[in-house]
């Protein structure tokens, strides 16, 4: 009896599965250094460009000057401080909702929300590829667990026709490996028809989605009704970390008095705090930002068509390229990289088998000059790859 951690390795080598940190070596943007070489990314989440933002940079200098360093102290205690605070009722102003309450990232808002809602003798019911940490909350939540079919109604439906107590039903916003996005309104409709909540991630639709950049809900034009319970995370669009749940006086209240993952950790640095307030001011204000970003993907989608690849059905700046096999996504994200540009390759578990893929993004950071780039390079590794499966090369 022992671990035979060697062999796990090993095999994840095997399958083209094994995961490597590449390390950056500059701030985050277009332009970077990783590992060394200066390189023309496409695969971060900064999607209005504001991680490295002048403005929000000093708002956080400033707020470190004012409110120090640390957290201190979890909310419950003496963590709460007036930033932190100035921030949740800004959120809560931008979603149009009575109250916001902010977490130290998207990962612990999602588990301490559905756990704080549903336990033993409820239903919790997820889309199937909904993102990671909706998928383990939902199974640490005790309550029974369900996934229906992808962005499917009817699944839905005749899965809330078995549910059982509580019911909450949760999504993505915007599929974050697929770039689709939640048909909302008739997942809304599905729920309320029984009872049951919608709870959204949208991650990756504050900033892109909506006139305003409030996200999927706005881009429907939904409401608390239809949406009850709306997370959104802050280190996407909004540059700088943390994460936030937007809803009624209730649901705010019951989370503070019963989320685990909100009471028992400390809060997150105050200046973070002040430079969210900043990048939050120009992701509504700034609508260039929005405007560009789309006019990007259109640019994308346009050239990579032409080039025969297959892309997935999305709008959004996440636009992944389908290519199967796990050692071919991994040859072709080498080839571009050897040429100068960066896209990640993302495999199984992250996405279902056999549906590796170059999870291109774009961001208002970007150039169109940049998106060219990306075509031209495209263009010669593409052609590369062949049509064989057999995939040899190991770049573990
Ligand atoms: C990134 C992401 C999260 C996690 O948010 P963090 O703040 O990075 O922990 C949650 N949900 C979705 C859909 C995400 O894409």
């Amino acid at each position: 009896m022992s671990f035979d951690l060697n062999a796990r390795l090993a095999a994840r080598r095997a399958e083209h599965l094994y995961r490597q940190r590449p390390l950056l070596q500059s701030p985050q943007g277009p332009e970077v250094v990783v590992d060394g070489k200066p390189l023309l990314a496409f695969c971060n989440n900064d999607y209005m460009g504001l991680a490295s933002h002048p403005e929000v940079i000093a708002a956080w200098q400033a707020g470190a000057e004012r409110w120090g360093v640390g957290g201190g102290a979890s909310h419950l205690v003496i963590g709460h401080s007036t930033p932190h605070h100035a921030l949740e009722e800004a959120l809560a102003e931008f979603t149009g909702r009575p109250r916001a309450l902010l977490f130290s990232n998207g990962y612990m808002a999602n588990l301490g929300t559905v756990t704080a809602l549903v336990g033993q003798g409820d239903t919790v019911l997820e889309d199937r590829l909904n993102h990671a940490s909706l998928l383990d909350a939902g199974l640490l939540s005790g309550a029974r667990f369900s996934r229906y079919l992808h962005n499917d109604c009817e699944s839905l439906a005749s899965r809330l026709d078995k549910a059982v107590g509580d019911t909450l039903v949760v999504t993505d916003g915007v599929f974050s490996m697929d770039g689709d996005v939640a048909d909302l309104p008739g997942l809304a409709k599905a729920a309320k028809a029984k009872n049951a909540w919608l709870m959204v991630d949208d991650a990756h639709g504050f900033g892109p989605l909506g006139a305003n950049g409030a996200g999927i809900v706005e881009h429907f034009g939904l409401g608390i009704d239809d949406v009850p319970v709306l997370i959104g995370t802050l280190g996407k669009s909004f540059g700088t970390a943390g994460a936030f749940v937007a809803g009624s006086e209730e649901l705010i209240e019951t989370l503070i008095q019963f989320a685990r993952p909100y009471i028992y950790t400390t809060s997150q640095p105050p200046a973070l705090a002040c430079a969210t307030l900043k990048s939050l001011e120009l992701l509504r204000t700034e609508h260039w930002r929005r405007e560009h970003l789309t006019a990007l993907i259109k640019q994308f989608r346009v050239g990579a068509q032409a080039l025969g690849l297959e892309l997935m059905d999305s709008f959004t700046p996440i636009q992944p390229i389908l290519i199967g096999d796990s050692g071919r996504a991994l040859r072709l994200s080498q080839l571009l990289r050897e040429r100068g540009v960066m896209v990640t390759a993302i495999r199984p578990p992250t996405v279902p088998a056999g549906s590796a893929r170059l999870r291109v993004t774009l961001s208002a950071a970007h150039s169109e000059a940049q998106v060219q780039l990306l075509l031209q390079a495209l263009e010669q590794c593409y052609p590369l790859l062949g049509v064989d499966e057999s995939s040899e090369l190991d770049h573990a």
